[in-house]
């Protein structure tokens, strides 16, 4: 069999003729595992692939796993490649990527590295100085004349508010919301006048406004209304900005001039829009959470970002890797880790290169049936990342974007403005709204409920929604209202019974029947559901939805009874759980037989490792965030490009 193919590739190809030596570096060599990995990759191109493992060796096909796996290859193996076709430049480029990679193993004699793991907020590696930014600390004086004082404080106000201004004009929309607040906050005679009070009284500029901000910050904290309990962070945020005027420390915020990771306790949204972009190339941070708008502009900017760091060792001015693809920060790396690493960089952006030319491909199954790929948007800055020409609509609008980031609670106005920018962007390709999805892992300030034993289980999604009438009929009136501009479907979060499904349905035809007063042809959005609690996915047959979406994120959380947010017990929040996959092919059994869209919006319709599984399960939507959107398509198109290789 083997000898089969012992000749040279054609010479007479031979301006199409490409070859290469590598050694193979990984710990197992080409047995198993990568054996598979080298024969899949190799499946993906046209090209006539030949490997060899010694001079006198024959050549061997790289496309047939019996071979490869025949030629026995150990770690140290010299590998000749020779490739040969129309795609062979970019074949052999793809399988050395894969070969020096080891194979995605870790190095064989790389000593264990001293990191600190914490969660990706963003993915990506960055390398950079470390550049740690603290909150600084006002320092003790003792009073200038009032007049001085009060002057001293007037032009620090009046110093943020400008850079406030120039801030927001440049600032993307979630964070510009953020600093509009402190702009409006700044401004307000209930600051200013206390402030003021208390250098009549004697104290310094700077204590006098750390008083005034300290007692406003225990009314927000103190206060029941827990919406202004989480604009607390801003409130403290604006109270160190005038304060680092004070201290004429408007330069203290670091001036970045070279490739940078930012370390930090955690940063301030005002401080992050400070940064230079150009120089700002990963963010490390002790707290922070991956639904913090810092996190979700890092995603959009690709920015690598890692959160929840237990300890931060690192020292001011190292060079610092972060690797926000495993989770880990990695201080004073030797010179052998950082070109690995650079390695792992280039290998990184050259895929995501490739990937881009598969934005345009319409994935389809070799009988022709269509895959669809959706996107999920977070904000309305999503959409400038992708045309909505590449993808098949969005299949989740996480709407809490319109009510975190405000200083009030969204009205029905504001709502539907946001939604109608959505579906008149997406033209006539449907636009899956998600009503608020707050609680758990997304606690919305003024809603959550405060001090829940266990938030994953508690008041989240559709539960909160119904105890929050009020909120709940605006966000269905501004959903209602916007369908008539497009192809607007309504989603709810984290249904348990199908009474949940129900009750939204009455009231949504309660609010159909008012707004047809004024606008008599408005017709029913679509109604369906996210199918992301056991409950609802083992008996999917009792709910009558007109569509299910996989909330895969939130479904793995309750079937393996795992925090998804706890790097400790990572290993056994999976998706590849066979109860999982049991729910998932449930799910789309169901919708099949009974004619209902069935999509798929958690993090598992973009790992690499899983797409091909869903498809066999029957998935055919999938949505996916925008930044994985041509890796998902070239996924979905190689497995078909496989297929029609291994016929
Ligand atoms: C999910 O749970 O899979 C999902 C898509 O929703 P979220 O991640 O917003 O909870
Ligand atoms: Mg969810």
């Amino acid at each position: 069999m083997i000898g089969m193919n012992e000749r040279q590739p054609n010479p007479d190809q031979s301006e199409k003729l490409y070859t290469a030596t590598v050694t193979l570096t990984n710990k197992i060599g080409l047995h198993a595992r990568p054996a598979i990995q080298l024969t899949k990759l190799a499946k993906r191109f046209s090209s006539q692939i030949q490997i060899k493992t010694a001079s006198n060796s024959p050549w061997i096909d790289a496309k047939s796993i019996v071979q490869v796996m025949a030629a026995k290859a150990p770690r140290g193996t010299r590998l000749e490649i020779a490739v040969n076709g129309d795609d062979a430049r970019e074949a052999l480029q793809s399988l050395l990527d894969l070969i020096q990679n080891d194979f995605g193993e870790k190095p064989a004699d790389t000593p264990e590295l001293e990191t600190e793991s914490g969660h990706v907020a963003s993915r990506g590696i960055a390398i950079g100085k470390a550049v740690m930014i603290q909150h600084r600390i006002h320092d003790q004086r003792p009073a200038d004349s009032i007049e001085t004082e009060s002057g001293l404080l007037l032009d620090s106000i009046e110093s943020v508010k400008t850079a406030l201004s120039a801030l927001i004009r440049n600032a993307d929309k979630d964070i510009a919301d953020v600093l509009e607040f402190q702009l409006a906050l700044v401004q307000d005679k209930t600051l200013i006048d206390p402030a003021l009070a208390a250098i009549r009284d004697g104290s310094s500029a700077p204590s006098a406004w750390v008083q005034t901000i300290d007692d406003q910050l225990r009314h927000y904290k103190e206060s029941d209304n827990a919406y202004f309990q989480g604009r607390s962070s801003d409130l403290a945020d604006l109270k160190q900005q005038v304060l680092n005027h004070l201290h004429d420390e408007t330069e203290s915020l670091p001036t970045l001039s070279e490739d940078t990771v930012i370390v930090a306790d955690d940063l301030a949204p005002s401080d992050f829009a400070m940064l230079d972009r150009r120089y700002c190339k990963g963010i490390a941070l002790k707290k922070g959470s991956i639904n913090s708008h810092v996190a979700l502009v890092a995603r959009s900017r690709r920015i690598p970002m890692l959160v929840g760091l237990q300890t931060i060792a690192i020292k001011a001015d190292s060079t610092t890797i972060l690797d926000a693809i495993e989770g880990r920060l990695i201080g004073e790396p030797s010179l052998e880790v950082l070109a690995e690493f650079r390695r792992r960089m280039a290998i990184e952006e050259r895929q995501i290169k490739a990937q881009q030319k598969y934005l345009t491909a319409v994935p389809t199954l070799p009988s022709g049936e269509r895959i669809y790929v959706d996107i999920n948007v977070g904000s309305l800055d999503d959409l400038k990342q992708v045309s909505a020409e590449h993808c098949d609509g969005i299949g989740l609008v996480r709407t809490e974007f319109l009510f975190t980031g405000a200083a009030k609670m969204p009205d029905e106005e504001t709502q539907f403005q946001a939604y109608k920018k959505l579906v008149e962007w997406a033209g006539d390709k449907p636009v899956t709204v998600r009503t608020l999805d707050a609680g758990g892992d997304k606690p919305i300030a003024g809603l959550s409920e405060k001090n829940e034993s266990n938030p994953f289980l508690g008041v989240r999604g559709i539960r909160l929604s119904m105890l929050n009438l009020d909120i709940f009929r605006n966000q269905l009136r501004a959903l209602v209202r916007a369908s008539t501009f497009g192809n607007l479907r309504i989603m709810l979060p984290m249904v348990t019974i199908p009474g949940e499904l129900e009750n939204a349905r009455r009231l949504l035809a309660e609010i159909l029947e008012q707004l047809r007063g004024s606008d008599p042809k408005l017709e029913r959005p679509p109604l369906g559901i996210m199918v992301e609690v056991p409950a609802v996915a083992l008996c999917i047959d009792d709910f009558d939805a007109d569509f299910f979406s996989i909330g895969s994120n939130d479904l793995i959380q309750y079937i393996t009874a795992c925090d998804r947010g706890e790097p400790k017990i990572a290993h056994l929040y999976r998706g590849a759980n066979r109860a999982v996959f049991e729910l998932i092919r449930k799910t789309i059994d169901c919708g099949r037989s009974a004619g209902k869209p069935v999509s798929l919006c958690g993090d598992m319709a973009a790992q690499p490792d899983y797409i091909d599984a869903l498809v066999d399960l029957g998935l055919r939507h999938f949505s996916v965030s925008p930044a994985d959107l041509a890796r998902v398509k070239a996924t979905l198109c190689a497995r078909n490009e496989n297929a029609v290789n291994d016929a």
